[in-house]
């Protein structure tokens, strides 16, 4: 055993620590090679105890929720992986306004927390009930369908720092934009948050989940492993709008439309592929390695930046 893994076994055995642990299975891309620890916690306390171990020991810490956004090395991952499991669900009895509270652990599959929402007799959420993954990755990058944001419906978020300390952050501290939330930045490990969310009617909240999960049907790659779209869309310029008259009123140009442009779906290396339904996805068609979705990715770049001048910047993270 490695020195990381003694030390673990030796304070967690009772949360069953996996050594050598495959990840690839876990990620929504199946890329990814073995980490040297893999704790799946399903408590806030025992994230709590993690963490703050990981930071007497200084010992290195990854965090992963759905594994739905990630790049994940092929060559494994040193340290301590750890995936933020905890799926309580509480609806609080302060109210903000007409709003309703409701606090939820950041490992509560996004889906399943709509769907809870939307049962309770809540509306707001209901076009993220297609996003894949836990709560934990849609806030650390503001998930988004079309121009919603989920940032736009949480009112504070609980997280522990690298170093150990409890914090709340309200919604203004969270930072939310576009595929971003201060946690990019601080890297702080998200432990819940509180939503607040209008009383609404489940006969429309269903219509509108009905309208998202066709949409999502006829535009992305479903049945294949990816991690959604690769690239974030692009912040429109005069040349843009100029050139592609069809977005001139959007604050985006859509990335997924450059890279078709630029003539690159089905461009494949090795196994993974730019896919041929939305070319903002890539693809796994089999054994595809971390390499090659780098190699990809820089390919796309260069050539969406030669065609259009873009630089076009990444969505999914990479965790190595
Ligand atoms: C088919 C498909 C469709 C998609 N559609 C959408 C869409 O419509 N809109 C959209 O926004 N995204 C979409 N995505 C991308 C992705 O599903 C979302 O961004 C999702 O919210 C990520 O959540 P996750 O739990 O899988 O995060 P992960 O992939 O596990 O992690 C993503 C990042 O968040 C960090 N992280 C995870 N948990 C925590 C935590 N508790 N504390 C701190 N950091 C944490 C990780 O370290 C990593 O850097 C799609 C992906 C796929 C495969």
């Amino acid at each position: 055993m490695t020195q990381t893994q003694t030390l673990i076994q030796a304070q967690f055995a009772h949360l069953h620590p996996e050594f050598e642990f495959q990840l690839a299975p876990l990620t929504y891309f199946k890329i990814g090679g073995p980490a040297e620890v893999f704790l799946d916690l399903t408590t806030r306390e025992d994230i709590i105890d993690v963490v703050r171990f990981c930071h007497k020991h200084e010992l290195k810490l990854t965090v992963l929720s759905g594994a739905s956004n990630v790049i994940v090395s092929s060559h494994g991952l040193r340290g301590v992986v750890i995936r933020t499991g905890n799926e309580q669900y509480h609806i609080l009895p302060d109210k903000l306004g007409e709003k309703q509270l409701i606090a939820v652990g950041a490992g509560y599959k996004t889906a399943l927390f709509v769907r809870q929402t939307i049962d309770d007799g809540l509306g707001g959420l209901e076009y993220f009930l297609g996003v894949p993954g836990r709560l934990g990755g849609a806030i650390y990058n503001n998930a988004h369908y079309l121009s919603d944001l989920i940032g736009k419906h949480i009112h504070q978020v609980e997280v522990i720092t690298r170093a150990g300390e409890l914090r709340w952050l309200s919604q203004e501290e969270c930072q939310f934009g576009y595929d971003r939330s201060v946690f990019q930045q601080t890297n702080d490990i998200i432990l819940q948050a509180v939503f607040a969310l209008l009383p609404g009617d489940k006969e429309r909240s269903l219509e509108l989940v009905k309208e998202a999960t066709l949409y999502r049907a006829k535009t992305q790659p479903l049945g294949e492993p990816s991690s959604g779209c690769y690239f974030q869309n692009t912040p429109n310029s005069p040349l843009l709008k100029e050139r592609f008259a069809q977005f001139a009123e959007r604050r985006e140009c859509p990335s997924a439309f450059l890279i078709d442009q630029a003539g690159l779906k089905g461009t494949r290396v090795g196994d993974i592929e730019v896919s041929t339904k939305h070319a903002a996805f890539f693809v796994n068609k089999g054994n595809g390695t971390s390499d090659q979705v780098l190699e990809l990715a820089q390919l796309v770049k260069d050539r969406v930046k030669e065609k259009f001048g873009v630089e076009l910047q990444e969505e999914v993270f990479l965790l190595e």
